[in-house]
């Protein structure tokens, strides 16, 4: 069995950022996925707003988005008042798949050196679990907790 600070259950969106972002910080992450690619039943979500493509503008892959999306300029989205004179330099909505969109941030956690083990999960598949904080490396070690095990399963 591998050990890691971090396991998310779930490549979708949520998982994939968030896998990279705490990368970023020095944390020892994986993911595990049951579906075995990107392909999605369904459409699911269409976009990204201004301030998810500013988020992903922070991290310098905004452009990898951008540049496989379509840009709009809409009065709504999603029965919100988009205001079209934000002052930000993606004063738009992008019109993406969400398959496209996973399939984009996959590729940015795997140059981070995320593992992304896909497929071969079942449902019983168990994932031994600690309540030990990781350690990020931009901030001061936590002090040490006592560790609390239980067993997930997923
Ligand atoms: C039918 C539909 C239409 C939608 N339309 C829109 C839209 O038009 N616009 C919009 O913005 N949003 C839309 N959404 C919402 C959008 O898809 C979600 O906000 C987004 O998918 C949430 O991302 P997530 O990473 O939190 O969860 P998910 O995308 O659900 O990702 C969760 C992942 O975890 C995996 N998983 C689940 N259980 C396990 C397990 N036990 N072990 C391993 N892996 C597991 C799943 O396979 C999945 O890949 C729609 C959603 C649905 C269902």
């Amino acid at each position: 069995m591998t050990e890691r600070a971090v396991v998310f259950a779930g490549g979708g969106p949520a998982g994939l950022m968030l896998a990279g972002e705490l990368a970023l910080a020095g944390v020892d992450v994986a993911i595990v996925e049951r579906r075995p690619n990107q392909d999605l039943a369904g459409s699911r979500a269409g976009g990204l707003l201004t301030r998810t493509i500013e988020v992903l503008d922070q991290r310098g892959i905004a452009d990898r988005f951008i540049s496989q999306g379509q840009k709009h300029q809409v009065p709504m989205f999603a029965g919100t008042s988009f205001i079209s004179d934000l002052p930000t330099r993606h004063n738009y909505v992008l019109g993406l798949w969400q398959k496209h969109i996973e399939r984009i941030l996959a590729g940015w956690v795997g140059e981070l050196k995320v593992p992304i083990h896909g497929g071969n999960v079942s449902a019983r598949t168990p994932i031994a679990a600690s309540t030990r904080r990781p350690q990020l490396s931009s901030r001061p070690s936590p002090p040490d907790q006592a560790e609390l095990p239980h067993q997930s399963v997923y």
